[in-house]
């Protein structure tokens, strides 16, 4: 897999091409059963007519999410969410896009939600501060001091060996 999440964004777009197509269609529906000025249908056209409208609008943002993960493969996941959210809600307001909508979503959106990009900054801790500190500078508290008769450790600030009473 690349850095890029292109079949994501391929499948996203396609998808909410198709979502489009089914607001525009349900709107279509919606002004048509309106025009046959059929008693009662009323609420059922301007219902289908603005569920359509969203739909459209839907299938737009999912076009722009499948443009956004490609273009900045950070926000894939994001974007993956909002295609996710809107190809389910798309059975609602654009028929599902004709269910090909709903599944090119589907599986883009699971895509994006999956990519893991090559070059994710963080991915790698930094070297550590210690390991690159040079072995001179080593911390001054605990200075070993060692009896230069015996051999033995003297505590800092001490003025006779504790083991063999030298003088230091
Ligand atoms: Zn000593």
């Amino acid at each position: 897999m690349g850095d890029k999440p292109t079949a994501a964004m391929v499948l996203s777009l396609i998808g909410g091409l198709f979502v489009i197509f089914g607001g525009a269609a349900l709107a279509f529906v919606g002004s048509l059963i309106g025009s046959l000025n059929v008693t009662g249908t009323g609420a059922a056209s301007s219902t289908a007519l603005g569920l359509g409208i969203a739909g459209v609008i839907m299938g737009i943002i999912m076009v722009v999410g499948g443009f956004m993960m490609y273009s900045k493969p950070t926000s894939a996941k994001m974007w993956g969410v909002i295609v996710l959210i809107l190809s389910i809600i798309s059975w609602v307001t654009a028929l599902g896009g004709f269910f090909i909508g709903f599944l090119l979503g589907l599986i883009g959106s699971i895509l994006a939600l999956t990519f893991k990009p090559t070059m994710a900054p963080g991915a790698m801790p930094p070297p550590m501060m210690s390991s690159s500190m040079p072995m001179g500078s080593a911390p001054m508290g605990s200075m070993g001091m060692t009896c230069k008769n015996c051999g033995a450790s003297i505590p800092a600030g001490a003025t006779r060996c504790p083991s063999c009473g030298a003088n230091l």
